[in-house]
């Protein structure tokens, strides 16, 4: 995966080592000399990762990174710290000001390219879900994303080989967390399917095979989104490029250390938090984009996708279904006479109507104007025309109030049936639907007819 990558650096030698480093393996490198330059650079070319170095004069990269994950237009970019000294307290200190990372000087490469990969192969798919997100909103609405309360704990499931050392990484992770230690491999990969925040697996260990759970955690549709965390020991940095690549969030270093282990876990609980919005906001976005506003019913667009469906299936032989088309008597006279309002109250009442006499199954819509479209997978067209037919004596049965002291009106509806058949599109039907439908109203409205066949309207009126 290649991508852009801005090397943040005080020191033109340690620019030119990394970029060179960078470019050999296909990335586009930018270059900033400060913190001040970094983000504005940040801001104007949107990189996939920046490489930051913590110690600056001016501003150090601590400040740098505070500031670029507090400004909306940055602050989804992750960021990886390059630091000089190897000290806890750098790496504690780095992921309070947001850090995603650290790399230490001298930089290693295969750890190097092992983070880049992770970190790039995240933020294109955050990349992909802001995108979507911003295109199911007003121009220049940008999305309400909100941060993980401070107090938000989580569910962790702890991989360990001996029950004493998983309680005691339960321990050092303390509150607001509940942790539950698993020490078998089996065990552990059906736990990380239920109801849990994170996986935290030692690699350490020889009583199972560490890299195995992560792929196995991957590879199941209930644990992909799992964050997880690893442990190894430091002379073992091959296992922790392993499990990266395998799809592992981080790694934290034996002896794991309280402040750091909490960062981490913090780190990726709020990362994965921020995921779930969007694609909250996304359902909610593809939600709107397929229902009608006014009604609440399905719109024309999502009519079409399942019309198309049911007679695919209609036309393998493998099911059929009724499509209804039904037209409220005389609206445009409604509208003319007690107003928009009044009309637009009718169309809710009469889409409530529907919702309650029409089956689960069936997929309701309100196909424009006063039309409305049923489409019932399975059913037979007598059953179907019952039930059309039901609905017709309901809404003739009630009273739709027009004007706020009381005054009601009676109203009627008309509409046609046609059977999905093997032999035609969802369109055709749909038009053999309309046909009849026009033929219920020249008979007088007020009733429920059905085509028996193609092009050919059974005129028994109800
Ligand atoms: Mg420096």
């Amino acid at each position: 995966m290649t991508g852009r990558i801005l090397i943040v650096d005080d020191m033109d030698s340690n620019i030119r080592v990394l970029s060179a480093k960078l470019e050999a393996e296909y990335y586009d490198v930018l270059i900033a000399n400060s913190g001040a330059d970094a983000i504005l650079t940040a801001r104007q070319e949107q990189p996939d990762l920046i490489l930051l170095d913590v110690m600056m004069p001016v501003m150090d990269g601590f400040e740098t990174c505070r500031q670029l994950k507090k400004d909306p237009i940055t602050q989804h970019i992750p960021v990886v710290m390059v630091t000089a000294l190897d000290q806890q307290k750098d790496r504690v200190d780095g992921l309070q000001a947001g850090a995603d990372d650290f790399l230490s000087k001298p930089i290693d490469d295969i750890a190097l390219f092992a983070r880049v990969r992770s970190l790039l192969r995240l933020n294109s798919v955050m990349n992909e879900l802001r995108l979507r997100d911003a295109s199911g909103r007003p121009e220049g609405a940008t999305a309400a994303i909100a941060s993980l309360p401070k107090s938000a704990g989580g569910r962790i499931l702890v991989v360990e080989e001996s029950e004493r050392y998983g309680l005691r990484i339960a321990e050092k992770l303390g509150e607001p967390y509940s942790c539950q230690v698993v020490t078998d491999q089996r065990a552990a990969a059906e736990l990380a399917e239920q109801d849990f925040d994170l996986v935290l697996i030692n690699l350490a260990t020889k009583e199972f095979d560490g890299l195995r759970l992560c792929a196995n955690v991957r590879a199941k549709e209930a644990s992909r989104q799992m964050p997880i965390l690893c442990m190894i020991n430091p002379e073992e940095r091959e296992r922790s490029v392993r499990a990266l690549d395998i799809g592992a969030n981080d790694i934290l270093e034996r002896p794991v250390e309280r402040f750091e282990l909490r960062a981490r876990v913090r780190t990726l609980l709020e990362r994965r938090f921020y995921t779930e919005q969007l694609r909250g906001n996304l359902d909610q976005s593809l939600e709107l984009a397929f229902t009608d506003q006014l009604t609440g019913l399905f719109n024309r667009r999502h009519l079409d996708n399942r019309l198309k469906e049911l007679s695919n299936r209609a036309s393998q032989g493998a099911e059929t279904g009724v499509v209804l088309m039904i037209d409220i008597d005389h609206f445009k006279n409604i509208n003319d006479t007690w107003g928009h309002q009044a009309g637009d109250a009718i169309l809710q009442q009469i889409a409530k109507q529907i919702r309650s006499s029409f089956r689960a199954i069936d997929i309701s819509c309100r196909y424009g104007g006063e039309e409305f479209v049923i489409l019932m997978p399975r059913a037979d067209l007598q059953s179907a025309k019952a039930g059309a037919d039901r609905f017709r004596k309901a809404i003739g049965g009630f009273e739709f109030p027009v004007e706020p002291d009381g005054k009601t009106i009676r109203i009627t509806v008309s509409g046609g049936l046609a059977v999905l058949g093997a032999d035609e599109t969802g369109e055709q039907a749909l038009a053999r639907a309309d046909a009849a439908l026009y033929h219920a109203k020249k008979n007088g409205r007020n009733r429920m007819i059905a085509a028996t066949k193609k092009s050919e309207i059974n005129q028994v009126a109800s």
